[in-house]
């Protein structure tokens, strides 16, 4: 590629081996008339993160074809769809950046619409999947997830999980700087934004294959989200901490009190024991939330590399 192009789709890629060729046939096409509508040029930047089938083979194949606007990035291992767009990142050349995903949930034909509004100046453009066709656990735990990241950090964002998200190089610029090792990209960005919009997108059932995220996986997602971006938890939880300590000293004294008055008494002892397991439930909940903090402390301070580039294929 000689000259930068002015737009680079950021593509990570993870055991999609059964969708890429339907993804290719859409993709080129919908980036071509783009290319050709709006008079720019474009590179895609394919991230194959680990996958263990044949997704990186298919991926070099493509690169053959189109290796004057096709980058392949390959890790060594997998090390997680936010990283694969990290290093997707590094990796661009272009002003205009628009990651996607690869299994033609969101569809490649809308990334026009992304350009306009970044051409249109606004640096950072969000997406709201109209008609959301995920299941139903993931619909409600995305709405409630939205709104608690709503109430703890001060990202506005309609829809964080669109992954189908347009930013220009200033950000990606400051997002590079940031050398978080576990992250939520759309977040990140976000924070930098001077003129973010949103747009509706259309979306789309998996074109083949499952989603590669497990339950425990989007925990860890939400966790980052929330814990990468705001202390608030903490904060939340020693308020909650003195609140139970003032309640349990009432109580104390009211024990004591009856103790004088009464004499001993061992009626309520159950209900000792249901306050103490509910105590210790807090204490144990509270333990936990240090400990994702510390985590993300002891990922930090290990400086291990985020992911580990195996090859590149890209045309000199
Ligand atoms: N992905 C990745 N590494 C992973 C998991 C996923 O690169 O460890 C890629 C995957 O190939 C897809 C995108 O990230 O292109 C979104 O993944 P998926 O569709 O499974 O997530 P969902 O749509 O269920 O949130
Ligand atoms: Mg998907």
């Amino acid at each position: 590629m000689s000259s930068a192009p002015l737009l680079s789709v950021i593509i990570p890629v993870y055991n999609e081996a059964e969708g890429l060729q339907a993804l290719f046939d859409r993709l080129y096409p919908a980036l071509d008339q783009v290319a050709q509508a709006q008079g720019i040029r474009y590179e895609i930047v394919f991230i194959n993160d680990g996958s263990k089938d044949r997704s990186a083979a298919m991926l070099a194949n493509q690169f053959e074809k189109r290796s004057d606007v096709t980058r392949v990035v390959l890790f060594n291992s997998n090390f997680g769809q936010h990283m694969a767009i990290m290093a997707g990142f590094e990796y661009a050349n272009g002003e205009y950046i628009v990651t996607l995903d690869a299994d033609l949930q969101n569809p490649p034909e809308e990334i026009g619409l992304l350009v306009q509004q970044l051409s249109a100046g606004h640096d950072y453009v969000g997406t709201i999947r109209s008609n959301r066709k995920d299941t139903w656990f993931r619909r409600i735990a995305s709405i409630a997830m939205n709104r608690l990241r709503e109430k703890l950090t001060k990202i506005t964002m309609t829809d964080q999980g669109c992954m189908l998200r347009g930013y220009h190089r200033r950000i990606i610029d400051l997002v590079r700087q940031c050398d978080e090792s576990n992250t939520f990209i759309p977040a990140l960005a976000y924070t930098f934004a001077n003129n973010p919009t949103e747009i509706q997108v259309k979306h789309e059932e998996r074109f083949a294959g499952e989603s590669k995220y497990t339950l425990y996986q989007l925990i860890r997602l939400n966790f980052d989200l929330v814990t990468g971006f705001s202390v608030m938890p903490l904060q939340l939880f020693s308020i909650l901490g003195m609140l139970l300590a003032l309640g349990s000293g009432t109580l104390f004294l009211l024990l004591l009190i009856r103790r004088f008055i009464l004499g001993s008494e061992v009626e309520g002892v159950f209900t000792l024991f249901a306050l103490t397991f509910f105590l210790i439930g807090v204490m144990l909940f509270g333990l936990g939330l240090l400990g994702e903090y510390i985590g993300r402390i002891y990922q930090q301070v290990r400086e291990r590399p985020r992911y580990v580039v195996q090859a590149v294929l890209e045309k000199k």
